[in-house]
């Protein structure tokens, strides 16, 4: 083999390192409700090393877990700085999920120390006699003395633990292949599954999150990340914005749309993220409330479908560009981003705009169909799209047989992602389902994601989630819950006439529910299965057309 370059390590503590000098001038804000603070990157690299010291001291060694119960703030950023660089490795715990799932990811990943905002205290107090593991917790932003401290378990006051602390680190080589931090899906079935990110992943995601074609991160800019520091690393936004120096907007508690509209008004970020029912409660605040947004240069939306009206209100109305990304807690999170090719103009621009999106170099994309055969690019062949990379989860941590892939979900090396969609032959992904949420109604599918996103378009509807409900005749047909706009009201004739010239006549639902809110994941997702629940313990009100 012919010599060739050096072979740095690509780990957090180079970006840390990096970041906090190079960038030491930009910040991470927390929004407080009323007002901002400010921290540098080049304190964030002290607050690190102080957080780094603080937990050695508390015995931290090797790549043992230490978890964070957070809102998304100038802590939490320490806290995803000091422990991968360290080497032990961060788990982000999901806030809001229910308290037998928090002891199971607790437990099953062995997290060592929790750190937990003061304001969440209440929520982890009832389950951490649980947590098996846990010798010690940090209070940050709150009162340590409000925490009943378990036999076992230590509780520590955040700021008095750091105070005395140095604010330097030695921080070690890590072997850019270990972990560095891990987090576990929102799944609704089974038990939650964890996923190791590795630094090289993160380091390798992070360039592409900076990318022309991606989501652009850059130095000028000012991100606002609505996306929970828990829900897939934020969808590499502060990893991201370290490498290139943009500033970092953190919300903290403060996620219902008047709050992030006060917080917009004031501090003007130029870029932000989170999952569409953010944008959608925000648009109706808007609407409402009207205010200048334009400075936010791009907004992304992921997580779930972003609905083509979305994207049409927030352009049209507020100057803000949608920009449509599909990924996962197991890519890193992100699989592909929607930016048309530069051919495509005006209506057929926003064609592929509303897709799903193109993949990175780095992701390898296909289709396989019921019989397990690779299926064409031809934007009509409809199959489950499984994807490779080197921002791609290789199986879950401590999967079914140790870590050995589990076969329903990793394939020849492959990720069975469970969505299921179509491939255009210039690469743009539309998905029209998740596996588990198909509708199939007389041998035929209908695409629950079509059907809201048509009746979300009309002017009366909030919110519009689309489930397949059993039918003697055909199988299935599809149930449409509608949440409407504060005031408007529309009959659900009213509606099924309205998609009567947009879907084929056999995909017209003739099962409507008018609900005050459509059940939501802890991610902020439809939550359809317990729709279908709801639906099967007859507590909606289902009108038959
Ligand atoms: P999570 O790991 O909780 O982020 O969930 C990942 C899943 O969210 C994916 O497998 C998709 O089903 C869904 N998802 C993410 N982004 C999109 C999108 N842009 N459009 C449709 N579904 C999406």
């Amino acid at each position: 083999m012919l010599s060739t370059m050096q072979d740095g390590q690509l780990s957090l503590g180079r970006l840390l390192r990096h970041g906090t000098t190079v960038h030491s001038e930009s910040e991470v804000i927390t929004w407080t409700g009323s007002e901002a603070r400010r921290e540098t990157y080049g304190e964030l690299g002290k607050h690190a090393a102080k957080l780094a010291n603080a937990l050695r001291s508390l015995g931290i060694t090797g790549d043992q877990r230490v978890g964070t119960f957070m809102w998304n703030n100038a802590e939490h950023m320490a806290a995803y700085l000091a422990i991968p660089a360290m080497g032990a490795v961060l788990h982000t715990l999901n806030i809001r999920l229910f308290p037998e799932q928090l002891v199971f990811v607790a437990n099953h990943a062995e997290d060592q120390v929790v750190i937990v905002d003061g304001t969440l205290v209440p929520l982890l107090a009832k389950q951490l006699p649980e947590l098996k593991t846990v010798r010690h917790v940090i209070v940050a932003n709150g009162d340590a003395s409000t925490l009943p401290a378990p036999d076992g378990v230590q509780v520590h006051s955040y700021d008095e633990l750091l105070a005395g602390q140095p604010d330097t680190f030695d921080w070690p080589e890590v072997d850019e292949r270990s972990a560095a931090a891990m987090c576990y899906t929102s799944g609704t079935t089974g038990d939650p599954k964890g996923v190791a990110y590795s630094h090289r992943s993160i380091w390798l995601h992070s360039m592409q999150v900076t990318m022309t074609d991606s989501m652009r991160l850059a130095q000028h800019d000012k991100a606002l990340a609505i996306v929970p520091m828990f829900h897939a690393m934020a969808w590499g936004m502060p990893y991201a914005a370290l490498m290139v120096g943009a500033s970092l907007l953190m919300p903290d508690r403060f996620l219902q749309p008047a709050p992030i509209a006060q917080m917009l008004d004031a501090e003007k970020p130029t870029f932000a993220g989170a999952v569409p029912t953010i944008w959608q409660g925000l648009l109706s605040h808007l609407d409402a409330n009207p205010q200048d947004i334009s400075h936010l240069r791009e907004v992304v939306v992921g997580g779930s479908a972003a609905p083509p009206s979305l994207m049409h209100a927030f352009e049209d109305r507020y100057n803000v560009p949608i920009l449509h990304a599909w990924g996962m807690t197991e890519t890193s999170p992100l699989g592909s981003v929607a930016r048309p090719p530069v051919s495509a103009t005006g209506e057929k621009a926003w064609d592929y705009r509303y897709t799903q999106g193109r993949f990175p170099a780095s992701v390898s994309a296909r289709l396989i169909g019921d019989n397990g055969e690779e299926l064409p690019w031809d934007n009509e062949s409809v199959g489950e799209l499984e994807v490779q990379g080197p921002w791609i989860a290789a199986s879950y941590y401590g999967g079914k047989a140790g870590d050995e892939p589990d076969p329903e979900k990793f394939h020849d090396g492959w990720l069975r992602t469970g969505d299921v969609g179509k491939i255009s032959p210039d690469g743009y992904l539309t998905l029209t389902d998740r596996a588990k949420d198909v509708i199939k109604s007389g041998g035929e599918w209908i695409s629950s994601v079509d059907l809201e996103n048509q009746v979300m378009a009309h002017p009366a509807v909030a919110e519009a989630a689309v489930v397949g409900i059993p039918d003697e005749k055909w199988d299935e047909r599809p149930l449409v819950a509608v949440v409407l706009k504060e005031g408007q009201s529309v009959t659900a004739e009213e509606l099924r006439e309205f998609l009567s010239d947009k879907v084929a006549k056999w995909q017209l639902p003739e099962n409507w529910t008018f609900v005050d809110e459509v059940p939501k994941t802890s991610v902020g997702k439809f939550d359809k299965k317990r729709l279908r629940a709801f639906h099967s313990e007859g507590k909606l009100d289902v009108s038959q057309l």
